[in-house]
């Protein structure tokens, strides 16, 4: 695999070759990329279908309460409802359950919730954080006299091994009884009866095998065929693609201070409609220091989104944001396309469940793609999203819409996106600093608000009243942003953002 990308992306060649798992990430990240040409195909793959022959609901491998497809966020969802919960869970992935390709940030207090919901001690989740620091800040690249460098303390301040906490979870799922743990086994349909599920999946051997369950859950991320077919073929609107490494041997590094959002040029003109890189950078234990490059784009812009490009675009401009020094050692690669979705309405405009069917983490796309937090917007829901599920399945109300009150959906969360649309440059529109200029404003206002403005906004946390007050501020200080609200949304985007707002506002407290 490595040697079909020599001469198209050479540099992440270079650089994977020197990886042991090189050949295993290239593949991992081709597979990913596979997205774009589903996302942008005529037709969808039909893998939920209602029925099936009468002799598969005798003829299966195995039956459970739950089945879970997707070993991340599903392997914590499916931990709690063993071990907690007491039901019998299968939970697979089409590679090693419980190995991320990325690692996380998050709050300490936020992790609170995994001993909250009786998941962790305290003490385990303590072993999983690789490194905590001091505060964290973002900038943008504006001229150096007006530049604001915005603090944030108690802000994603905690690094994450995912694997730790994974692997904690894959022990709690595979000592709880009548559970099963399958690696390297792909989802390809689900069989929806009036009283069951039946999930077919190719084991590792490329065997079909059948397992019946109650109910079943989609955890397979933003590539998910499910999410895919019961949203039309078009599971999101908006995307962030994202790709980084752990590496040791950058100059110039604090490894005590995380940068949370930083840009060292305008919009980057390379490719169709042009895309303003975003840098991030976290201290990650030991010597090591994790650094990511991303951007927002709308799904169907002209841009390559594909991680190969933007991978190759990392290794060429690392050394404008971070030095690699004589002693550069890529430990490894992070990457995913983050997902979003811009609710065109006053409440969820997404489908996140069907009858026995509930999305989880990135397939339901319900989290903020300006904070990159899908996994915090998780932890903070895991109450309700495995309580809520096993209340459920006890009173059998298995029904889209029952299984939709499950879900993580928050309407300030979602309005988020409207935000996000501001971060994707477009060429037509925007001049090349323009999302630089604009972000460097809501800096400055955010620096002159207390404090909890900006720990709301980073911890999508923000109340009505708040995001207001911030935009008053931002439109004072900068009028161009109101002219560009126009240009940028487009009539039908402005009164979405305004049907975004009153949903919210008078959305029940959850
Ligand atoms: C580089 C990067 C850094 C991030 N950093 C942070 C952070 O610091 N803090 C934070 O809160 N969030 C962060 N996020 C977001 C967070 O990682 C995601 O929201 C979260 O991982 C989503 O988990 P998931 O289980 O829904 O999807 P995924 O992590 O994508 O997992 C989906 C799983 O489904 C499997 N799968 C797919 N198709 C099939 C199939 N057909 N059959 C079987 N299995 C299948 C995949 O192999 C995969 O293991 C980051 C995201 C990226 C990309």
């Amino acid at each position: 695999m490595l040697q079909t990308i020599r001469t198209s992306h050479p540099r992440v060649y270079k650089h994977f070759s020197a990886l042991e798992d090189g050949e295993k990430y290239v593949q991992q990240i081709i597979d990913i990329d596979a997205y774009w040409e589903r996302v942008q195909g005529q037709s969808v793959e039909q893998v939920v279908v209602d029925g099936g022959s009468p002799a598969m609901m005798q003829d299966v491998d195995g039956e459970f309460d739950i089945i879970c497809a997707g070993g991340t966020l599903g392997l914590l969802h499916a931990s709690v409802m063993a071990s907690v919960h007491g039901f019998r869970v299968l939970v697979f992935d089409r590679y090693a359950v419980g190995k991320a390709t990325r690692d996380w940030n998050i709050s300490r207090e936020e992790l609170d919730s995994l001993e909250k919901v009786g998941l962790f001690t305290s003490d385990q989740v303590d072993a999983c954080i690789v490194s905590r620091y001091k505060t964290g800040w973002a900038e943008f690249s504006v001229s150096e006299d007006r530049r604001k460098r915005l603090y944030l303390d108690n802000v994603l301040d905690c690094a994450l091994e995912a694997d730790l906490l994974l692997g904690l979870a894959l022990d709690k799922v595979t000592a709880s009884p009548g559970c099963m743990v399958a690696h390297r086994m792909t989802f390809t349909r689900v069989h929806r009866y009036r009283d069951c599920v039946i999930v077919e999946v190719l084991d590792s051997e490329k065997v079909t095998r059948r397992y019946r369950a109650r109910v079943f859950i989609d955890a397979m991320g933003i590539t998910s065929p499910v999410a895919m077919q019961l949203n039309d073929g078009r599971p999101q609107t908006h995307v962030c693609p994202t790709v980084g490494t752990i590496a040791s041997g950058l100059e110039g590094v604090d490894h005590e201070v995380g940068e949370i959002l930083v840009s060292t040029e305008p919009a980057d003109m390379s490719s169709g409609r042009g895309r303003q890189l975003i840098w991030e950078g976290f201290p990650a234990g030991r010597d090591r220091y994790i650094t990511y490059l991303f951007f927002y784009d709308e799904i169907d812009s002209p841009n390559d989104k594909s991680l190969l490009g933007l991978f190759e675009s990392y290794f060429e401009k690392l050394p404008g944001y971070k030095m690699p020094g004589r002693d550069f050692m890529v430990e490894r690669p992070v990457f995913g396309i983050i997902p979003a979705y811009w609710h065109d309405g006053f409440s969820l405009s997404r489908r996140i469940a069907d009858d026995r069917i509930l999305m989880l983490g990135d397939a339901a796309t319900l989290n903020s793609p300006l904070t990159f937090c899908g996994f915090g917007s998780f932890i903070r829901n895991i109450s309700r999203l495995t309580g809520g599920l096993a209340s459920a399945l006890r009173e059998g109300r298995l029904d889209r819409s029952s299984l939709e009150q499950v879900s993580a959906y928050e309407p300030n969360v979602a309005a988020m996106a409207n935000l996000m649309k501001y971060m994707c440059y477009d060429s037509t529109t925007d001049d090349p600093n323009f999302v630089n200029e604009l972000m460097n404003e809501v800096m400055v206002v955010l620096d002159s608000l207390p404090p909890r403005y900006r720990e709301a906004m980073f911890k999508d946390r923000m109340q009505l009243g708040e995001l207001m007050v911030v935009g008053l501020n931002v439109a004072v200080r900068y009028p161009d942003v109101l002219r560009m609200t126009f240009e940028k949304l487009g009539f039908g985007g402005t009164i979405g953002m305004m049907k975004n707002l009153l949903g919210w506002a008078v959305s029940p407290v959850r």
